[in-house]
């Protein structure tokens, strides 16, 4: 369906160590029926429950296996498993994720009440849903770590109302048929025709576009086209400029770089997290993306949730 809602829940914006104001990463995206998390620290369950996104995950995608992206999966599942859960669970994640599951189910007893499969991806890799494709990409964090793509199908043109009335349409059923893509056909016995979608629909538009990078130095150097035009670009941002050496000796961004990417990258709103908690004023990240990136630069505090509308 092209009108489905998109919302983006941060429910940890921490960098490695959590802080009383932010969580270990954690951002639960939730598109129509669907919801997705990508990483889930410690304590993301309560922070579903703050929240209130309930626990019906459809999967869940790991960028890469530093604790403090994953510690929450553990938690989470058993609680999933008391709530009576009977649907299969997938985490993706880069490799290493067998290796998880199977600790997984050891630390679990094997107790849980439903199946989890660990699907491995790599650069590239994509898995397809219902309306939109997530692909991995391969990101800059000294391991095996990937960042994750959401786009939208195109949608379809815009339905030229006065175009099918011209062409003899009567308005009601026929025009929602053509607008879903359908041929109709028209007139009365002896005088009939066909009315195909593409005489009254636009061009194509674009879906939307979250773009998450996971831990990373910048990735505007490697990412290419599937992190290009995000509507939504969540960046790395874990020291300000102060730290630029430190953040390229451990496989970090500073908020500039990410900045700079997501200029380079096209990106239309930008996300700063995985903020230091060296930091507790973050105000220097904003004017240090500010300075690279023209247009809106967000650092969010835990439980934010930002939704993401159409580009027309
Ligand atoms: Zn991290
Ligand atoms: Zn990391």
């Amino acid at each position: 369906m092209s009108g489905e809602t998109l919302q983006v829940y941060f429910l940890g914006t921490a960098g490695a160590l959590p802080t009383p104001q932010r969580n270990p990463p954690c951002i639960l995206i939730r598109r129509g029926p669907d919801t997705l998390l990508f990483d889930c620290g410690e304590g993301a369950q309560q922070q579903m429950m703050r929240a209130r996104c309930g626990f019906l995950v459809n999967a869940i995608f790991v960028t890469h296996w530093h604790a403090d992206h994953f510690l929450g999966i553990f938690g989470l599942v058993q609680t999933m498993s008391f709530n009576g859960r009977t649907e299969p669970l997938t985490i993706y994640g880069p490799e290493w994720v067998q290796e998880f599951v199977t600790t997984l189910r050891h630390v679990t007893r094997f107790n849980l009440k439903f199946p989890i499969e660990g699907v491995e991806l790599t650069d590239r890799s994509w898995v397809r849903f219902d309306g939109y494709t997530i692909t991995a990409f391969a990101v800059s964090h000294g391991m095996p770590a990937l960042g994750y793509a959401l786009e939208e199908d195109p949608r379809p043109g815009r339905f030229n109302r006065e175009g099918a009335i011209a062409l003899g349409v009567p308005a009601g059923p026929l025009f929602g048929r053509l607008q879903r893509g359908e041929t109709i056909t028209i007139g009365t016995e002896g005088a009939r025709r066909e009315v195909r979608p593409e005489e009254v629909l636009g061009t194509p538009r674009p879906g939307r576009k979250i773009v998450y990078t996971g831990d990373t130095r910048a990735i505007h150097a490697g990412a290419g086209e599937i992190a290009r035009n995000a509507d939504l670009l969540i960046h790395d941002a874990t020291y300000d400029e102060c730290e630029a050496a430190r953040a390229a000796e451990f496989y970090h961004a500073t908020a500039a770089q990410a900045g700079e990417a997501a200029s380079v990258l096209s990106a239309r709103t930008l996300v700063l997290v995985h903020v230091s908690s060296r930091y507790t004023d973050a105000q220097a990240h904003i004017s240090d993306a500010g300075k690279r990136f023209s247009g809106p630069v967000i650092i969010p505090n835990d439980l934010d949730m930002v939704e993401v509308p159409f580009r027309d």
